[in-house]
């Protein structure tokens, strides 16, 4: 067999696995993952359905599959510079930021505590705030701290270099280039949440207790800003009402005018979450239909005998904030009457946007990638696609991982 060389790029769940089906048929993969660690957003999650599983339970496994085999080359805080040639001789040259941090480090932390300089912590949306010199998350793969360098005072403070015991920190390390030749390409780039700010009657960034869909998961998380407490950001406290707004954005001509697939999903999950943790809550979800599939069926049937949960067949267009309080506008459209209900928590279901929406590459009208326009030898994979859910995402960068390798 010859061996192929596979350049993958984005570590998120799909690129993971479509690197590891690669290298266990005994090809090899280069992983290309512009966070300082894969995982993708999966990571960020609290559960994810259809099981409610923490993020730990797929990702740890596909972990151990990338530590026991030689043939996944991981490449984290890079991304591609360039590429030329044709399928089965591709020249790729990728950029990888300047480790501050190397491999030496075992994780202790010392860095971040003498840190003097705070930044929005981006793994939660900015939610809060993490040092300079900081571990991204509690189940960073790999393993280490990272220096944010656009906070960093470098050698003005060199406080984390006087406290690192193991060598690991060269604050005047600087980028690299690096240059490789692949047979095939895949895009696993994955997806990012539509700026909510962009739906001016939604209010959102006007009321601190309107927030978004990914926001919800990250207060919901047990690793969270909030150690997974579900609470009202403007004053800490358990809300007493939450309404969910499907579609805000989306099959909206203005904004997304596709369906997203997971966002209704991804509601009666925050449902069932928030009625679990808060027992005394009402929570209301608008949605213009519910789009659920396969085993998130009994999901909507878990949450439709929730006496907390109320589903209202309406689009909730607008929220007013009056006296700062939060009142959602909608069309309840079963009984043909207008509601205004008054919520101390309003959550967005914002769609999904392909992180390539900018790439030259060819796209549908959306911007995902389309696989049977691009150059032969490149492929997209799971949301770099087409919005998808974890499990159809896994079948999906599968099925390109076949492709990927063929000759
Ligand atoms: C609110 C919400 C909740 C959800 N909950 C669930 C759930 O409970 N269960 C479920 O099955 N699905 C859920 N989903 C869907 C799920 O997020 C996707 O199925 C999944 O993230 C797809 O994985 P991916 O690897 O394709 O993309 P991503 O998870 O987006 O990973 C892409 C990776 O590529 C990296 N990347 C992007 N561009 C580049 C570049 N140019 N160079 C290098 N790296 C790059 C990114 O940093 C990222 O690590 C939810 C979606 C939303 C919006």
């Amino acid at each position: 067999m010859q061996q192929k060389h596979v350049l993958v790029i984005g570590g998120g769940i799909s690129g993971m696995t479509t690197a590891i089906e690669i290298a266990e048929v005994g090809h090899e993969a280069l992983l290309v993952e512009s966070k300082p660690y894969i995982g993708g957003k999966v990571v960020q999650f609290s559960q994810y359905f259809p099981k409610l599983c923490p993020p730990q339970c797929g990702l740890e496994i596909n972990f151990n599959r990338i530590r026991n085999n030689s043939r996944v080359k991981i490449l984290t805080s890079a991304r591609v510079n360039s590429m030329e040639g044709s399928k089965g001789n591709f020249k790729v040259q990728i950029m990888k930021k300047a480790e501050l941090i190397n491999s030496k480090c075992t994780a202790c932390g010392k860095c971040a505590d003498v840190c003097p300089v705070e930044r929005d912590n981006t793994f939660n949306y900015g939610l809060d705030k993490n040092k300079a010199a900081y571990l991204p998350h509690e189940m960073s793969f790999p393993f280490s701290y990272t220096i944010d360098e656009s906070a960093c005072l470098r050698n003005e403070c060199k406080k984390c270099l006087d406290v690192c015991e193991y060598d690991a920190i060269n604050l005047d390390a600087r980028e690299e280039l690096i240059e490789k030749t692949f047979h095939s390409i895949v895009y696993s780039t994955g997806w990012e949440p539509y700026d909510a700010g962009e739906i001016a009657l939604l209010n959102y960034g006007n009321h601190p207790d309107i927030i978004t869909n990914v926001e919800f998961e990250r207060y919901a998380a047990a690793n969270g800003p909030t150690a997974g407490h579900i609470i009202k950001p403007s004053d800490q406290s358990a809300p007493k009402t939450i309404v969910f707004i499907q579609c805000a954005g989306s099959r909206d001509e203005k904004h997304l005018s596709y369906c997203s697939s997971v966002c209704c999903s991804a509601s009666l999950k925050h449902a069932l979450i928030a009625s679990e943790k808060l027992k005394q809550v009402k929570i209301l979800i608008f949605y213009i239909d519910l789009r659920v599939s396969g085993r998130n069926e009994d999901f909507l049937k878990q949450v439709e005998e929730d006496e907390n949960v109320e589903l209202i067949k309406g689009k909730a267009g607008k929220i007013n904030i009056n006296n700062n309080k939060l009142f959602v506008e909608a069309e309840d459209i079963l009984s043909g009457i207008k509601t205004k209900t008054e919520s101390d928590l309003v959550v967005l279901a914002t769609g999904i946007q392909p992180s390539l929406l900018n790439s030259k590459l060819p796209k549908d009208d959306y911007g995902f990638l389309l696989n049977d326009k691009l150059p032969e030898g490149i492929f997209a994979s799971a949301c770099a696609s087409k919005p998808l859910d974890v499990s159809a995402s896994l079948k999906d960068a599968t099925a390109i991982s076949l492709k990927a390798i063929q000759n």
